[in-house]
């Protein structure tokens, strides 16, 4: 899962509601694997969210691995690893909005699905020429844009991220330099 930072966002509050017929979804959630991925995930939007608070000029992409999380961006090491204790133990105290993150890849894939399946939709219809049809399928990608940033955020919430990241620990956090991109690895562990 990739996500785009250029700037610090607002946080989100999560809803907390439950969503009907989603217990199959839920369980396959809570494999261990697929678990681990979400706390990963998680724990990656609540450093940034922190860097970010910290320096609004910041300009990082982040990546959740199995094993934790990369942080694209020219940032020093002892700031990432001060960022990712914060992170963790702030989520650990029940601050979960810092595990849902606006410019995360969830949101521009929903919006990326979304526009095309609208396009589809409108281009599906026979009755005009394709030329005709070119402003309502401008429009409804314009509106599967719109609605697709509070879907993607549900999405966040209830698939791609857990903030239940009770026993998670900072293994350790590597610096590699890229060419002139810089990168820190963060390594997690679980008890
Ligand atoms: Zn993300």
């Amino acid at each position: 899962m990739s996500c785009l930072y250029p700037h610090a966002p607002g946080l989100l509050p999560r809803t907390g509601k439950k969503v009907k017929g989603a217990e199959t979804t839920m369980n396959i959630l809570e494999l261990p694997f697929i678990a681990a991925i979400r706390q990963n995930h998680a724990l990656e939007h609540a450093t940034i969210h922190v860097l970010t608070q910290r320096n609004p000029y910041l300009h990082l992409v982040g990546r959740t691995t199995p094993r934790g999380f990369l942080i694209y961006g020219d940032v020093e090491t002892e700031l990432v690893a001060e960022a990712a204790s914060e992170a963790l133990a702030r989520l650990q105290a029940g601050e979960t909005g810092l595990a849902v993150h606006p410019r995360c890849g969830t949101n521009i894939a929903t919006a990326g699905v979304l526009a095309g399946l609208s396009a589809f939709a409108v281009a599906s219809v026979r009755s005009k020429s394709r030329l005709a049809r070119l402003p309502q399928i401008l429009l409804a990608t314009t509106v599967a844009i719109i609605v697709a940033q509070p879907l993607g955020l549900i999405l966040q919430e209830y698939l791609t991220t857990s903030p239940r990241v009770e026993g998670v620990r900072i293994e350790k956090i590597i610096r590699q330099q890229l060419g002139k991109i810089v990168m820190h690895r963060v390594e997690l562990g679980r008890e």
